[in-house]
């Protein structure tokens, strides 16, 4: 028995980083471009959003950019293609923001939580340990609060592993930061895919168990990426990734989807 009716990846740009960001200690020499996705699910009780993307005016605007990408050290600002366009994107699913009940966050560094300020009436449920560290003096310089800090926002706190409906669970995957989350989507007809989000950004990082180059807590980056592969094992799931450039090129994308 599942509620959720459709699974659709949303490629919303991607970003330039030094390999060594998404695998501890490999790859100092190399520059990725990694993409930044999102998951749009159909429920029965409406749409729900996994992750948002990344802010396009912190892009655009000179001040910004600035203020956000170079002069915290960024090699570059992320690419945002009109295509990847994050209200372009929705539209090609016949979807509009306010379609958009709940907002799921995997954790608060700014390529997921770019395109809040277009969900400001949905639900926002995100770990109470990340909610905590967002709203702390962090220092964080991949975390742009101006992106989620809305007085009107309708934080919901979960904690640890949570079902927010039949076929839609929440997994605490700490590590890459305080209160990172992934998520396990059972659909009707394409069985379950696991939404590892940043536990791991690239495949390496699951087959060959190396942790994020940012952690909070490595012995819990490594004991989330076991996690994730034990479920996708016991499920026989097809592990998604967020980040992956690579497999980002064979999986169904919007307007394509998983049903
Ligand atoms: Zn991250």
């Amino acid at each position: 028995m599942t509620s959720v009716k459709r699974l659709t990846v949303l490629l919303l740009g991607y970003e330039i980083i030094p390999k060594t960001v998404s695998t501890r200690d490999r790859g100092a020499r190399f520059v990725m471009a990694e993409p930044i996705c999102a998951y749009l699910l159909e429920t029965d009780r409406g749409y729900v959003l996994f992750d948002t993307g990344v802010n396009v005016e912190n892009i655009t605007d000179p001040g910004k950019r600035d203020a956000y990408f170079m002069s915290r050290g960024w090699l570059a600002p992320p690419i945002v293609l009109p295509e990847h366009d994050f209200l372009t994107q929705l539209a090609a699913c016949g979807v509009a923001p306010e379609d958009i009940g709940d907002v799921i966050l995997s954790h608060v560094h700014c390529d997921h939580t770019g395109n809040l300020k277009y969900l400001r009436h949905a639900r926002i449920w995100i770990q109470r340990i990340e909610h905590e560290y967002a709203f702390s003096d962090h220092g964080n310089l991949a975390v742009f609060n101006d992106d989620f800090d809305f007085p009107d926002a309708k934080w919901h706190i979960v904690d640890g592993d949570w079902e927010m409906m039949p076929g839609l669970r929440g997994v605490f995957t700490r590590g890459h930061m305080p209160g990172h989350q992934s998520l396990v989507v059972t659909l009707p007809e394409s069985g379950v895919k696991v939404l590892t989000a940043d536990a791991g950004d690239l495949w390496e990082n699951f087959e060959q168990e190396v942790i994020p180059g940012e952690s909070c807590d490595d012995v819990a980056a490594l004991a989330s990426i076991r996690k994730l592969k034990s479920i996708a094992a016991e499920t026989n799931a097809e592990m998604i990734l967020l980040h992956d450039p690579v497999k980002v090129q064979s999986i169904r994308l919007c307007p394509d989807y998983y049903d």
